[in-house]
């Protein structure tokens, strides 16, 4: 078959990789001269596989309060980004902050993050593409015991659907990430996850595209609209020409809604800026481990000779300009937590868009067209989630029953 997948970032690319292993003809339409140099840039870098709890949860909703009066908080919401648009989106995700809803979120996301855990070990077996891979888990650590009781309750009651875990002191983190003796008289403890890795997205699927033989890249060129044909979609219409194909994938992350509503598809998928920062280490001492701070909501890792620390969820619609008291927050909060760990004058700060939804899942697989399908929506977990939700969408296309039920992970 001939697919046109609109987006090359992370998830169009996989995606195109599956398909083409299947053995059809891909073409990939994307407005940037390459793959991955959007939301699948610069990311916390984290393979996250445990860490399937949405950000809708019940207790998220007094910390939404705080956080809104608070300088530098890990959510920013400001009274312009109230357009009727967030504000029906920020409805339905306070929809989401029930503990029944939380909890059966939690189960859908972490079904797809094992099992894409499982693909994406097969993937590197595959493909010997070079992406700083470290396959040495992931320690979450707390300054607040209040914090710390609720995250090994979470993951207790992960542990029970297969995502290990193990609980640790103050002194077992130091041990575990000598990076952190800076903060020894904070520490309260951790949660170390054990299976959960990390890389960089960027050079993953810039170094996946380039293996994919049989997929032609039109780069430079920007999606228009679909054209559709009862209920098929017919074309794709880009600035520079128009593309026919027995089906479609739509992979344009946080833009993707811009194209569903006139074809009457509502995705729920709203644009959640967030930051990051890319530190030179030259020499000095990073950790080994990739870091979550459940406290402040910033992730750390260390990709090759870069140390990157990412997080803030702040609403802005599609604005992706750079504010620089974030960049500046993220550069205080790794060295008060790391020291001096790079070479923090030569650090590049990013900004970009994940595509959102009020639960917090996917939206993989059909719609109501029948040659268009979904790969979009991942929200702060499309690399995690990316080899599982490529695989799934590729065997639907195929006609293949999907190795996990896709239950909350549909339209
Ligand atoms: C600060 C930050 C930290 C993160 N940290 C992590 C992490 O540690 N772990 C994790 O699992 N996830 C993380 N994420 C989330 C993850 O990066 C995203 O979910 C993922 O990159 C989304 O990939 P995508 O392919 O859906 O979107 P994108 O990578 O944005 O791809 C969509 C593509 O569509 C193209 N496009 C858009 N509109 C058009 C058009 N009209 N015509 C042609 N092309 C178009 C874009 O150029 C882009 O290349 C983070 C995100 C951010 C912002």
């Amino acid at each position: 078959m001939q697919i046109c997948i609109l987006g090359a970032g992370a998830l169009g690319v996989m995606t195109a990789y599956f398909l083409e292993q299947n053995g059809h003809k891909v073409t990939i339409i994307e407005r940037q001269p390459e793959a991955a140099m959007e939301t699948s840039f610069a990311n916390g870098g984290q393979l996250s596989y445990s860490h399937a709890e949405p950000w809708a949860n019940p207790a998220v909703l007094p910390k939404i309060v705080k956080w809104m009066f608070k300088e530098n908080s890990p959510l920013v919401l400001s009274a312009k980004s109230l357009t009727p648009e967030m504000m029906a989106w920020g409805l339905k995700f306070l929809g989401q902050c029930t503990t029944a809803k939380a909890r059966e979120n939690t189960l859908n996301i972490l079904r797809l993050a094992l099992y894409s855990r499982q693909v994406m070990g097969e993937l590197r077996g595959q493909t010997p593409v070079e992406f700083n891979f470290l396959p040495n888990g992931i320690l979450h650590f707390f300054t607040e015991q209040t914090l710390l009781e609720g995250a090994i309750k979470q993951a207790a009651f992960q542990a029970e659907y297969g995502a290990p875990y193990h609980v640790l002191s103050a002194q077992q983190c130091i041990e575990k990430e000598p990076a952190l003796a800076g903060l020894a008289s904070q520490l309260v403890g951790g949660v170390f996850h054990p299976e959960d890795e990390s890389g960089d997205i960027h050079y993953f699927t810039k170094g996946l595209a380039a293996q994919l033989k049989n997929t032609e890249f039109h780069y430079n060129t920007q999606v228009v609209s679909l054209e559709r044909d009862g209920r098929r979609i017919r074309a794709v219409r880009t600035n520079k020409n128009r593309i026919e194909a027995d089906r479609f994938v739509m992979s344009l992350g946080s833009y993707s809604q811009k194209f569903l509503q006139p074809l009457g598809i509502r995705s729920n998928i709203y644009p959640m800026k967030g930051y990051s920062i890319s530190v030179p280490i030259n020499g000095k001492k990073a950790p080994n481990l990739s870091i979550t701070d459940q406290g402040s909501k910033i992730v750390y890792s260390r990709l090759g000779n870069i140390f990157r620390a990412a997080g803030t969820a702040e609403f802005a619609g599609h604005d992706t300009t750079i504010t620089p008291k974030r960049i500046e927050h993220m550069k205080s909060e790794m060295k008060r937590v790391f020291g001096d760990c790079g070479d923090f004058d030569k650090a590049t700060g990013w900004a970009c868009l994940r595509p959102q939804t009020p639960s917090g899942a996917p939206v993989l697989g059909e719609t109501p067209y029948d040659n268009l399908y979904l790969n979009t929506g991942h929200g702060t977990l499309g690399w995690t989630l990316g080899a599982g939700s490529a695989k799934i969408v590729a065997d639907m296309i195929e006609g293949k029953s999907t190795a996990i039920s896709l239950s909350g992970l549909t339209l």
